[in-house]
């Protein structure tokens, strides 16, 4: 796709060595969206290839997985067998694995800053209660919670030339039992309703996403969740009513991938 519009290309190995951000500068990762469609208001790509973040360590605790990490990395690393969350990543990745020219190319940073309701990555950061460090061009960092993170469709609460550097998860989540649901007319069209469920011996984290504008964490203090609890709590969710589906239709899928979510963890042969 030409960006026409498009008069300036930086390609910096330092954030801050980028002094003017102006309006229309975006932040280019593996441009597997900025180059699918048209971006009028664009003016200048700052390429982030060369920052030379690392792309998966652990450290001291935590998992880090910095922004510019290729997708398709969370499917290749050796991870250790006892971190079982770390199946809701994979999932997550291969629902997008109708294509893999994407998942190749496409990085978490941009899939979590590109911030579309029917974003893969960003339900199971929250259901995994991730960290994000945001940078910005003076290189002071600022921490927020994952769920805290995205507040719309395409918005999130990035300022201006402020870039996500990394994610971190606390390695004793990765130990949570986790699962991933996601619903779509055909496998290869947007999910109409994605729900994440993790649960460790005290508390069930669900998440629901794809059906709302961005994720919501439902989050409870116990492990024993009933349908009809579940159900009531969606009430006052703002679901999304569109050419697609109805309001009413996003809601019932979401309830039943939740149930389908509780089977799998009950299923699960893990002790607590
Ligand atoms: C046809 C099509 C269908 C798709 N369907 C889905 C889908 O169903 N689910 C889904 O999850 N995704 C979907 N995607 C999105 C795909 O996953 C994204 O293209 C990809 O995740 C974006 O990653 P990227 O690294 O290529 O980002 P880019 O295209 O380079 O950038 C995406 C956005 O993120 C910003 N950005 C990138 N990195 C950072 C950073 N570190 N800090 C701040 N801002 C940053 C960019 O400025 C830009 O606004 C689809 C894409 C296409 C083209």
């Amino acid at each position: 796709m030409d960006l026409p519009n498009v008069e300036g290309y930086l390609s910096p190995d330092d954030v801050q060595s980028i002094t003017n951000w102006g309006n229309g500068w975006a932040w280019l990762a593996g441009g597997t969206w900025l180059f699918s469609e048209p971006q009028p208001y664009l003016k200048v790509l700052v390429d982030t290839q060369h920052l030379g973040w690392s792309e998966i360590e652990i450290q001291k605790n935590y998992l880090i997985i910095g922004a510019t990490c290729p997708l398709i990395k969370l499917l290749e690393y050796s991870w250790s067998s006892e971190w079982i969350a770390v199946e809701g990543l994979k999932s997550a990745v291969s629902a997008l694995a109708a294509s893999l020219k994407v998942i190749n190319v496409a990085t978490v940073g941009g899939n979590i800053c590109l911030a579309l309701s029917v974003g893969t990555l960003a339900p199971i950061m929250v259901a995994l209660d991730a960290s994000y460090e945001i940078w910005n061009l003076k290189g002071e960092s600022r921490q927020v919670a994952a769920k805290d993170f995205q507040i719309g469709s395409r918005q999130t609460i990035l300022h201006p030339g402020e870039i996500l550097r990394r994610v971190i998860i606390p390695l004793s989540n990765l130990t949570w039992q986790i699962n991933y649901q996601r619903f779509s007319i055909a496998v290869t069209d947007p999910a109409l309703a994605i729900v994440v469920s993790a649960r460790n011996n005290q508390k069930l984290r669900c998440v629901i996403a794809a059906s709302v504008a961005a994720p919501r964490l439902l989050e409870f203090d116990k492990i024993e969740l009933s349908e009809t609890q579940f159900t009531a709590l969606l009430t006052n969710e703002n679901f999304i009513e569109d050419a697609r589906a109805s309001a009413n239709y996003r809601r019932e899928i979401i309830i039943v991938l939740f149930r389908r979510c509780l089977q799998q963890l009950k299923c699960q042969n893990y002790n607590f």
